[in-house]
């Protein structure tokens, strides 16, 4: 039989809280904006409370799709690191729009910021600072191909910022500045619609 989740009190609350590791035989909270849950006592950063849900167990938890904390170990078992950098991934691809950091993924994901760089680099073959700016150049390449949005504008809704440094990031790493790389791709489009008149 299914237990039913806990209602979330003012007693569980602080629990949370406060790291009350008094708790931790008697329910897991699980995070619903990064599909983590932890033991009452974790030292990870305090999420937002309507963002929580209570468990009386891991297993309960796991059967929800939530996964084990890196850090606290609501499992007792230690996430497989592919797994854990997978975790990673998912949400750099769902936040790289936003400032990230090594420091805040470290948060969320819950490790430390060295052992993170370490694993993550050790199984995608790039540090997590060149794969964000990898999902946000290609986003940007995108943007200038699909639409005609403004630079300044791509360079904010990818991550970047700065208009400046987004023109010379995308310079160094595709070879062309993003109008160049935008008019030659309308060119391209261009010659295709001129051959498809040529073939009618
Ligand atoms: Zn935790």
């Amino acid at each position: 039989m299914v237990k039913p989740e806990w209602p979330m009190t003012d007693e569980i609350w602080h629990a949370i809280i406060r790291n009350d590791a008094s708790y931790d035989d008697q329910f897991i909270y699980a995070v619903q904006s990064t599909g983590i849950f932890c033991r009452p006592s974790c030292k990870s950063r305090a999420p937002k409370k309507e963002h929580i849900r209570i468990f009386g167990s891991p297993a309960e938890a796991i059967a929800a799709n939530f996964r084990p904390c890196k850090r606290c170990k609501p499992a007792h078992g230690r996430m497989p690191d592919d797994e854990w950098v997978e975790q990673i991934t998912d949400y750099i691809d769902a936040h790289f729009r936003e400032k990230l950091t090594l420091d805040i993924l470290a948060d969320v994901c819950h490790g430390s910021p060295y052992h993170l760089q370490r694993t993550f680099k050790r199984i995608k073959g790039v540090t997590p600072a060149l794969y964000i700016q990898q999902r946000r150049i290609s986003k940007a390449a995108e943007y200038l191909e699909r639409t005609d949005k403004a630079i300044a504008e791509i360079a904010e809704r990818v991550g970047l910022g700065s208009t400046a440094y987004f023109i010379t990031l995308f310079k160094k790493t595709t070879g062309q500045t993003p109008a160049e790389y935008r008019g030659k791709k309308a060119a391209v489009l261009q010659s295709e619609v001129d051959l498809h008149e040529i073939d009618n």
